[in-house]
């Protein structure tokens, strides 16, 4: 009989009931008994739902009230120095202290690093260790929530993220190799898994998902000899150990974990269906292979009919005892529950699949397996719903299609090179030496929000909310001239996000009422699903840039998201390729910003933050992603004269690794992050001569602290001792709609100030 498994489910809960109870306690209202009551509610029901689904063996110690890198890294005791007095008093207070910082008398905490959980938009908190440091097994969290799930006569799996890819996600604060920690940590795997044993548990799921990343000879030999102690004759009781790998194709990292003496190995045949040769093949006999054939990164019904092709071919090589069905990854990055959604439609309800229903794709396809009849219906319905989608009107656009065919080099081109942009602008635009601008946003105030929430629940007009953003964004266009900007914005107070934003009035993407993915914490987001060729039937923001440029003499800069920016926060399509659906956006976006020209706006920004973060996991395809990427953005911006001026914003500080294609990109001006890092970024810039002009942030917008001019006097002499002066722009890190008005007022004042210092020095130095 073939087995349905699953490797983690979503645990902030259908409605965020972990949000709200997570909130309460944070503010004090709820003790922690209360916060543990909820959570454990939410498991409960969690792992009855799934095995109402159809799972056979759901996992367990996949929850977590905030993360589970950090989860880990409390549970062997890698707790930073500065949260141990704590730990030993209030142990959660000192969990969420790490997760997000405390203030509190006499305390004040700063929380561990956050980053990116590999290709997704989930952050993992990130541990902090040394050189040196011991571990210990401190907390039971698997054992109990193993021991829970039994209780309510439910058999898991516990799930641990893997000692070696524990120790390369975590960073050492004092430059030491992490892997060095391998030999002290896995004393404490060795008896947690002894004590799971005992309890009962006869799997454990082993995440090491570093293995579908390249490895370095270190790596590699950290992996042998972790497993050498965990699945080998130095463990003597244990469970047997699934070895979970998920992102991608394990290619030459495949002959490593199949010689791991595990007993078990999870793939990812959703992201990398091409493997399932090459991994049976490698994979010794008697040993489980758990194929993960449904995405647990996409809310799409699954193609049922591909899916059991490799399934069969699955069970033809490892027999139905040795075969798992399993999501493609744990279903974290997917939302609950699409029978509770009652936003969308109907018809396009009928193509997805949340969490729930992914899990039930798993029982059809076991069923089928297994030759059960009721396999029939299940099958027949995905086959009818599937045809629907592949028919329907509203996912093809022909008028899309044949714009996209037509698309030359030209298109993304711009009329003149740099050099030649550059003359044109300056005669168009009469900017100062070091010319300030902002970012966009200006603050979102409790005004501002309340009156978007009234006019959505229907109790402003309109006219009403219009007029009210036009007289705060008159106020904003004001605050800027008194300050002495020279290239200004118009605050962006009409938007609630900023993919949502132009999603909401792009054909193609649909929005969910519930289709909440954790982001970080107690945060998720909901991202846009993006069913259909994407298109703009009508202009988005020029009536706003208009407008705001009709209040001041100075340039008005236009305001944009990128392409690649829009794709990588949404649900994309899975019938057609990445690079074409953002090819689709960068279409639209290209009349937003031929029609921004057209209207008066000379100035022009397409904020790209997420480029980056779409880097693939493998190197090797680093250069074809950041080719079509570039080429979007491109695609979006080229339409313009040469006097037209294209900023473009990204807000992050690692630009070492990928600066020629952001050269490639060819905005007259970027602005980035990094005043945090103290200009460390310009490195970049040291080694390679970036040709067009950029605006290093010298306001750090992710803090309540207003810098003063000294201090951004000293960031921009760091810059210039990198950067010519005719290159340099003043500018924030970011957007300023988290801050409040009167620490923006005062920054920016600073920030004013400090460029006009620079700039009479500059001008002294070419008179002497
Ligand atoms: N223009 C946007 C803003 O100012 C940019 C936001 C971002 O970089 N994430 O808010
Ligand atoms: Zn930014």
């Amino acid at each position: 009989m073939t087995t349905v498994t699953n490797l983690g489910f979503p645990r902030i809960g259908a409605k965020r009931e972990l949000k709200r109870a997570l909130e309460r306690h944070w503010s004090g209202e709820d003790d922690t008994a209360t916060l543990q009551a909820a959570a454990a509610a939410l498991r409960a029901r969690h792992w009855k739902l799934q095995v109402a689904a159809g799972v056979d063996v759901p996992p367990s110690n996949d929850f977590s009230l905030y993360d589970q890198v950090l989860d880990t890294a409390f549970l062997f005791d890698a707790i930073p120095h500065r949260y141990r007095t704590l730990a030993e008093h209030e142990p959660l207070a000192a969990y969420f202290a790490m997760a997000r910082g405390l203030q509190r008398e006499g305390i004040d905490l700063h929380a561990l690093e956050m980053t990116k959980w590999f290709d997704t938009n989930y952050h993992y908190l990130v541990p902090e260790l040394q050189a040196g440091q011991a571990f210990a097994l401190r907390g039971d969290k698997p054992l109990a929530e193993f021991r829970e799930a039994k209780s309510l006569g439910i058999h898991t799996r516990p799930v641990l993220l893997g000692p070696v890819s524990f120790l390369l996600l975590a960073k050492t604060t004092d430059g030491s190799a992490a892997l060095e920690l391998l030999d002290a940590l896995l004393p404490s795997y060795v008896q947690l898994l002894a004590q799971l044993a005992e309890a009962g548990a006869d799997w454990v799921q082993l995440d090491e998902p570093l293995l579908v990343q390249d490895l370095d000879d270190a790596a590699r030999a950290a992996f042998e000899r972790a497993y050498a102690v965990l699945g080998g004759a130095a463990a003597q009781v244990r469970p047997k150990i699934l070895l979970a790998t998920y992102f991608g194709a394990l290619d030459d990292n495949l002959e490593l974990a199949a010689s791991l003496p595990v007993e078990g190995l999870h793939v990812d045949l959703v992201r990398a269906p091409e493997q399932l040769d090459a991994v049976l093949k490698a994979l010794p006999a008697g040993r489980v292979l758990s194929a993960g054939l449904v995405n647990g990164r996409n809310i799409w019904r699954t193609h049922l009919d591909n899916a059991l092709i490799l399934a069969r071919y699955a069970q033809t090589d490892r027999g139905a005892d040795l075969l798992w069905l399993a999501p493609s990854c744990s279903l974290l990055h997917s939302p609950v529950d699409l029978s509770l959604e009652k936003k969308l439609d109907d018809e396009l309800r009928s193509w997805l699949a949340f969490s729930r229903q992914k899990l039930e794709e798993l029982r059809v396809l076991a069923d089928a397996l297994d030759g059960r009849p009721s396999a029939e219906a299940g099958l027949a319905a995905n086959r009818d719903a599937l045809d629907a989608r592949r028919r329907s009107p509203r996912v093809h656009n022909p008028a899309v299609a044949a714009r996209l065919a037509a698309l030359t080099g030209a298109d993304a081109q711009r009329h003149s090179g740099y050099a030649q942009r550059r003359v044109a602008q300056h005669a168009a635009l009469q900017l100062p030496l070091l010319p300030t601008t902002t970012i966009g946003s200006f603050p979102q105030t409790l005004e501002v929000r309340e009156a978007r929430a009234k006019h959505k629940s229907g109790k402003l007009s309109l006219a009403d909310y219009e007029a009210f953003l036009e007289q705060q964004t008159a106020h904003c266009v004001r605050e800027q001239e008194a300050l002495g900007l020279d290239v200004l914005v118009h605050g962006e107070f009409e938007r609630n996000d900023m993919v949502e934003y132009f999603g909401e009035q792009l054909e193609g993407f649909a929005f969910t009422g519930n289709g909440w993915v954790q982001s970080y914490g107690s945060r998720c987001v909901k991202p846009p699903v993006i069913f259909g060729d994407v298109s703009r039937p009508q202009p988005m923001t020029v009536r706003w840039s208009r407008y705001a440029q009709s209040l001041t003499r100075k340039p008005m800069k236009g305001m944009l998201t990128g392409p690649v920016t829009v794709l990588q926060w949404s649900f994309v399509r899975d019938d057609q390729e990445r690079d074409l659906t953002c090819r689709q956006i960068a279409l639209a976006l290209r009349d937003e910003v031929n029609d921004l020209e057209a209207a008066g706006i000379g100035v022009i920004q397409v904020d790209e933050p997420a480029i980056r973060e779409g880097l693939p996991l493998r190197r090797a395809q680093w250069r074809s992603y950041l080719d079509w990427a570039v080429e979007a953005f491109r695609i979006s911006t080229s339409g313009v004269r040469d006097a037209t001026q294209v900023h473009t914003h990204m807000c992050y500080s690692e630009f070492n690794d990928i600066i020629h294609s952001v050269a490639a990109m060819d905005a007259d001006v970027i602005s980035i992050e990094t005043s945090r890092s103290r200009m460390e970024l310009l490195d970049a810039f040291v080694r390679f001569n970036y040709p067009n002009e950029i605006g290093p942030g010298v306001y750090d917008i992710h803090s309540p602290r207003v810098p003063d001019k000294a201090e951004m006097v000293d960031l921009l002499r760091k810059a210039l001792a990198v950067l010519k002066p005719e290159q340099l722009w003043v500018n924030p890190d970011c957007g300023l709609k988290t801050r409040g008005w009167p620490e923006t007022r005062a920054a920016l004042q600073a920030l004013v100030a400090a460029a006009a210092e620079l700039r009479a020095e500059q001008a002294d130095a070419n008179v002497a």
